[in-house]
């Protein structure tokens, strides 16, 4: 049994203390209604998370980070949404694959594996959700994670 809001908050929370040079806010629009309880693993939620929250710390300059929680009848919808470099088109098809960085060269400006968001889409389809993306260069990205929704209730 996990405590969702308390997840989407500590993976923020990890973040934040991470990168304490990051002057970008990272906002949290968690509506009051979330169920507090519900039957995931913590563990790999909060890793995808860190994952997609940490990338948009990395490739945002300026504006602002959100972390959006919706409840739509049995999924859950967590979007992060960051008003940075953005991603291309023809980038936008290659990120979940392995080792795939838009900027591979050894003088890129950023460090990483191009691991992450290829185990993390991984993770959410192991948990029966998806995790997808839509961007516009210069304008900044949205992650989405969605995940099916499993209350105490629903367990026999
Ligand atoms: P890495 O650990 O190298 O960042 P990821 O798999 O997490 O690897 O990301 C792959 C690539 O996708 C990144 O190197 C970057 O080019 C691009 N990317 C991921 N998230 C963002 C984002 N929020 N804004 C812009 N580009 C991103």
């Amino acid at each position: 049994m996990i405590n969702l809001r308390e997840c989407l908050e500590s993976a923020v929370s990890v973040c934040k203390s991470a990168r304490p040079d990051s002057h970008v806010p990272i906002i949290t629009d968690i509506p009051p209604n979330l169920p507090i309880h519900c039957i995931g693993d913590e563990q790999r939620i909060k890793q995808i998370l860190v994952n997609l929250i940490g990338n948009a710390l990395k490739f945002t300059r300026e504006g602002t980070i959100t972390l959006k929680a919706v409840v739509k009848s049995n999924e859950l919808l967590v979007s992060i949404t960051d008003t940075g470099v953005g991603i291309s088109a023809s980038d936008l098809t290659k990120i979940f694959h392995r080792f795939q960085q838009v900027d591979s060269s050894l003088l890129r400006k950023f460090e990483g594996s191009g691991l992450g968001l290829s185990i993390a889409k991984g993770l959410s389809e192991l948990m029966g959700g998806d995790l997808s993306v839509t961007s516009v260069v210069g304008k900044g990205s949205e992650f989405v994670l969605k995940l099916p929704l499993k209350l105490p209730d629903d367990v026999e």
